[in-house]
């Protein structure tokens, strides 16, 4: 059995990484499935748990954490941690699945660092800092001040791009669309 694949999706908040995804699982050819991460920040209204995170408390986190049961986790903002569950991606490729992760940047580099035979990592670079600026005001789920924080955050995770093995700019969004499509269907039909 060919080996599953890991899709690593990594941008500053607002990029259109979560966008991308979506895009990405709506082609069934490409037999993906999404880790879902566990994350300790509060649901938004559009957000179902269990299906784009599992939701749980900070303790709750804390104790996995003593467990070890991540592949990794980050305080991607402070109080709000985020981590990718060795049980869920070991659940998805058993059932023959190529996983698809949307991450944080250093998140999304310690991923590739552990699976550097069967990852891709893409790094979903917005046209400027003020074209992220305006997608966040526009997505409507934070407010101005957590608006600030993850734009400050944003200056520094542009600084990793060249750490991944791809960058995909994403101006235009049907091209960025396109072009996500022929980059994860060229790796993941690319021979071992
Ligand atoms: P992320 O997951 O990286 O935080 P999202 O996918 O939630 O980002 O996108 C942030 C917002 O920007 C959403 O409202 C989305 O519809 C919008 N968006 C995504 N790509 C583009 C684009 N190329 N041009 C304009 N708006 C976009
Ligand atoms: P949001 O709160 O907008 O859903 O996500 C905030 C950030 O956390 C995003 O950059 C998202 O990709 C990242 N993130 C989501 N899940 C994980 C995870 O499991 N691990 C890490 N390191 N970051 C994650």
């Amino acid at each position: 059995m060919q080996k599953g694949k890991l899709i690593i999706f990594s941008a500053p908040s607002g990029s259109g990484k979560t966008t991308l995804v979506h895009h990405l699982l709506s082609h069934p050819e490409l037999n993906l499935a999404f880790s879902i991460s566990a994350a300790s920040r509060e649901k938004r209204p559009n957000e179902i748990n269990g299906k784009d995170y599992y939701f749980i408390t900070p303790d709750d986190f804390k104790e996995k954490i003593d467990k070890g049961e991540f592949i990794e986790w980050e305080e991607v903002y402070k109080n709000n941690f985020y981590g990718t569950l060795r049980s869920e991606v070991e659940r998805l490729l058993q059932a023959g699945k190529n996983v698809i992760f949307d991450i944080d940047v250093k998140g999304g580099l310690n991923i590739k660092k552990q699976f550097p035979d069967n990852s891709l990592a893409i790094f979903v670079q917005p046209p400027s800092i003020n074209a992220l600026k305006k997608r966040l005001q526009g997505r409507q789920t934070e407010t101005p001040e957590k608006i600030k924080i993850r734009i400050d955050k944003a200056n520094e995770e542009m600084k990793y791009a060249q750490d991944f093995d791809v960058i995909l700019v994403n101006d235009n969004l049907e091209k960025a669309k396109k072009e996500a499509y022929q980059i994860v269907s060229g790796f993941i039909n690319q021979p071992e």
